[in-house]
């Protein structure tokens, strides 16, 4: 009956859609769904920034919504982290673990794509309930889906795959001027002021026909993310903090100011999608993980040889060149628990531990298929180290290469949400991007698939929330997760290979 009743909420919204008279905030019928995502926007950068003055709308937010932090994936890394928010499962009911997939014999495997997801993303399932959706750049959705709206894909882009559902949208966005969100790589030495200004203009034209379009066409879902933030954090973090090895004092000011004004132009899309969004929509902010600085390396090769003693044939090297993913191979329970403890334990030549926490992959409660795709160990560095391919012989700590990342990852993104039925001024803890999409179903008044994660935190609604309308699941835990065998074949990747053997991504 329950079930019934919020169908008939549902087809009556999207009924709706499209007519001219907005509802009242206090409507009961659900309004539409904006989520707005920002890649490496870091809650503690931002809290500085806001006390400062310099964030307006993110300080309205926080007086106006439901504010905090929200847990990112392990690996905290763009693939999975996105893919998370896209499926509401983590990444062993999604498959995607870094920027590689292993497939067949090949120990590195091929270059991600959307075709090695294994689980249906959350604007399939509304497609399939009649709701509409425009998604634009979320990483790791190309070839684009074919969706009851339209899609603009966010890289990596595999050769000869469209950019755009329908496939004609891409003529018309280019003539707009909008371009891929294709790597760039590092910027040379002496040419990073060039490389911001391209940056910012990718994403200023992004911002421009993005929002013109998801605005144009209002459907029930929204998805859009900016990567800028991320680009910018990790190349240009060292010109913005004076403790960083490579800092100069002599750099322009704009480039000083880079991450500064990275988060004033997020503050900005900010206020803009706010002020555009119809009265009874709910917006969700979030960011992937956080950022900070990456002062030295730690060699992954180091800790790989000096673990040599319980087998060196056996620990295979990591498939990402950056961050503390370990793969080691066919290795026992034993083995693996000597390594995880000698990771915790690495120190730096001061005794100072440089691993905050080891994650093993295998302790999750998640349903799914992908767990043997994804790296056995992960360790998450403590603030200021970054793991890196490094050489057997080096010693642990060392400095990183100039053209290397200056900014690193942080464990916990940027949330948000406001707008009916949100409580204003809530803090927001205890979150984790897997249960975005879950939130995302329900506010838009739609019966949950069991298999997305939905520890939803209470408190961000008000108490009678969930009286009035409980949340309601179909399906099984499992349900339409696929194994990595029946994957569709891969999209020809060599183009995107040659591009990031250039980048010095990959060997
Ligand atoms: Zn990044």
């Amino acid at each position: 009956m329950l079930r019934r009743l919020l169908l008939s909420i549902g087809l009556t919204a999207a009924a709706l859609a499209g007519c001219a008279p907005e509802p009242p905030p206090s409507a009961p019928t659900p309004g539409p769904v904006f989520v707005l995502g920002f890649d490496g926007l870091a809650p503690d950068v931002l809290e500085g920034f806001e006390n400062e003055g310099i964030l307006p709308a993110f300080a309205k937010l926080r007086e106006e919504g439901a504010t905090g932090r929200v847990r990112s994936t392990i690996p905290m890394i763009s693939p999975p982290a996105w893919a998370t928010v896209s499926t509401g499962v983590s990444p062993v009911g999604h498959g995607i673990w870094s920027f590689w997939v292993p497939e067949g014999g090949n120990p590195r495997g091929r270059f991600v794509d959307a075709t090695a997801r294994l689980a249906p993303a959350i604007w399939q399932d509304l497609s399939a309930r009649g709701r509409t959706v425009g998604v634009i750049n979320v990483p790791i959705t190309c070839p684009p889906d074919s969706v009851n709206g339209f899609m603009i894909a966010g890289f990596p882009y595999p050769e000869n795959a469209p950019l755009t559902w329908p496939p004609t949208l891409e003529r018309e966005i280019v003539a707009e001027g909008y371009e891929r969100d294709a790597w760039l790589g590092p910027p040379a030495a002496g040419e990073e002021l060039e490389w911001l200004h391209r940056m910012r203009a990718i994403g200023d034209a992004r911002r421009r026909i993005g929002l013109q379009r998801l605005f144009d066409a209002k459907p029930d879902f929204s998805f859009i993310v900016f990567t800028t933030p991320d680009r910018i954090q990790h190349h240009l973090w060292k010109f913005t903090d004076p403790e960083h090895p490579y800092y100069r004092p002599d750099a322009p000011d704009e480039l000083k100011n880079s991450v500064r004004d990275i988060y004033v132009w997020c503050d900005d899309i900010l206020a803009e999608v706010r002020s555009k969004l119809p009265r009874d929509a709910t917006l969700i902010v979030v960011s992937d993980h956080g950022f900070g600085p990456a002062y030295a390396g730690l060699s992954k090769a180091t800790v790989l040889a000096g673990f040599g003693g319980a087998g060196e044939g056996d620990v295979a090297e990591s498939r990402n060149l950056f961050g503390g993913d370990f793969w080691l191979g066919d290795v026992d329970d034993a083995t693996r628990a000597e390594f995880r403890r000698r990771l915790a334990d690495l120190t730096d030549p001061s005794g100072r531990s440089v691993v905050k926490e080891v994650h093993d992959t295998r302790e999750t409660e998640s349903a799914g298929y992908g767990l043997e795709l994804g790296p056995d160990l992960v360790a998450e560095e403590a603030d200021g180290y970054l793991f890196v391919p490094g050489a057997p012989s080096a010693p642990l700590v060392g400095g990183l290469a100039p053209g290397a990342f200056s900014g690193w990852h942080r464990r916990l993104g940027y949330f948000a949400a406001v707008g009916h039925p949100v409580d204003p001024g809530v803090a927001v803890r205890d979150l984790d991007l897997m249960d975005v999409p879950a939130m995302a179903m329900h506010l838009l008044g739609e019966i949950i698939p069991r298999r997305y994660t939905h520890n939803i935190p209470r408190r961000v609604f008000p108490l009678t929330y969930f009286v009035e309308r409980p949340m309601v699941f179909d399906g099984a835990p499992d349900g339409e997760l696929l194994r990595p065998g029946e994957r569709p074949p891969a999209a020809d990747n060599a183009e995107l290979q040659e591009q990031l053997q250039s980048l010095g991504y990959l060997k």
